[in-house]
C-alpha cells in the first residue's frame, strides 16, 4: 500500500507571523486523513514551523538544499543543517529551480544522492514544458529526467523517494492536466521505474501530481489509480483550500 501524500510548497511566500498564523489555522482545521500532510515553508521559517507544529501530524519539508556536506557555498543550506533542525524532508528539482537557477538533471542527481544517503524523504519534481507536450515529446522528456537524475540510485534508495510529476505548463497557470493525462503519465512513470528496477520498487513509490490542483479538481485527479496525492503551490497558502484538497484524497 503506497503512502498518500498532500504536500504544500509555499515557495517564497509568508513571513514569520504569516507562517505561524497559517499553521495555526491549518492545525485547527486539519481533517482526519490517512494521507501524510507536509508543508514546505521558506528556510528562515522552518524552525518556527516545527515549533508551531509540535504534537501535530503535519510534517515540515525544506524547498531545496545543497549536495555538499559543508563548505564555501555562500547562501546555501546543507542536509545536515536541515536534519539538525529536525527537518528530514526536502523538495528537489522544482521547475522554478530548474528554470531560474539553472538546476539540471546532472546537478539534481548529486542533490538526490546526498539527500537519500542522509535518509531524507526526497520529493523529486520533474515534468515537461508545453512545447514538449505539443510536439508529443512529453514521455521522452520525462523518461530522460528520471533516468538522468535518479536511475543511478540503488533500489534500496527508492524507499526515500517520492516523485512529483509537475507538467511545467500547469504550474501556477490555472491550467491543469486532465485526470486522464495525469493517470497516463503516472502509469508511464511507474512502468519506466519497473523496467529500470523491479515492479516492487515501482509499486512502492508514491507519485504525486502537481500543477494548479485546487479544491474543485483535486478529488477527480486523486481518484486515478497511479496518482498518490499532490504537490500543491498556490492553494496551499490558503488553509481552507489546502484542507479541502486533503479531504479530497
Ligand atoms: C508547484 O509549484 O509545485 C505547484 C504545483 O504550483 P500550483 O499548485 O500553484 O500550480
Amino acid at each position: 500500500m503506497r503512502t498518500k501524500i498532500v504536500a504544500g510548497n509555499w515557495k517564497m511566500n509568508k513571513n514569520l507571523e504569516e507562517t505561524e498564523a497559517l499553521l495555526s489555522e491549518l492545525s485547527a482545521m486539519l481533517p482526519d486523513s490517512t494521507a501524510e500532510v507536509i508543508v514546505a515553508p521558506t528556510f528562515v521559517n522552518l524552525q518556527a514551523a516545527l515549533a508551531a507544529l509540535q504534537g501535530s501530524t503535519i510534517k515540515v519539508s525544506a524547498q531545496n538544499m545543497h549536495f555538499a556536506e559543508s563548505g564555501a557555498y555562500t547562501g546555501e543550506i546543507s542536509a545536515d543543517m536541515l536534519l539538525n533542525l529536525g527537518v528530514d524532508i526536502v523538495i528537489l528539482g522544482h521547475s522554478e529551480r530548474r528554470a531560474y537557477f539553472g538546476e539540471d538533471d546532472a546537478f539534481l542527481a548529486k542533490k538526490v544522492k546526498t539527500a537519500v544517503e542522509k535518509g531524507m524523504k526526497t520529493i523529486f519534481c520533474f515534468g515537461e514544458e508545453l512545447e514538449d507536450r505539443k510536439s508529443d515529446n512529453h514521455f521522452a522528456v520525462v523518461e530522460s529526467q528520471l533516468k538522468n537524475a535518479l536511475f543511478d540510485l540503488d533500489a534500496s534508495a527508492w524507499q526515500h523517494i517520492v516523485l512529483a510529476y509537475e507538467p511545467v505548463w500547469a504550474i501556477g497557470t490555472g491550467e491543469t492536466a486532465s485526470p486522464e493525462q495525469a493517470q497516463e503519465m503516472h502509469a508511464f512513470i511507474r512502468k519506466t521505474i519497473s523496467d529500470a528496477y523491479t515492479s516492487s520498487v515501482a509499486d512502492g513509490v508514491s507519485i504525486l501530481y502537481g500543477g494548479s490542483v485546487k479544491p474543485g479538481n483535486a478529488a477527480e485527479i486523486f481518484s486515478k489509480p497511479d496518482v498518490d496525492g499532490g504537490l500543491i503551490g498556490g492553494a496551499s497558502l490558503v488553509a481552507a483550500d489546502f484542507v479541502e484538497i486533503i479531504k479530497a484524497i
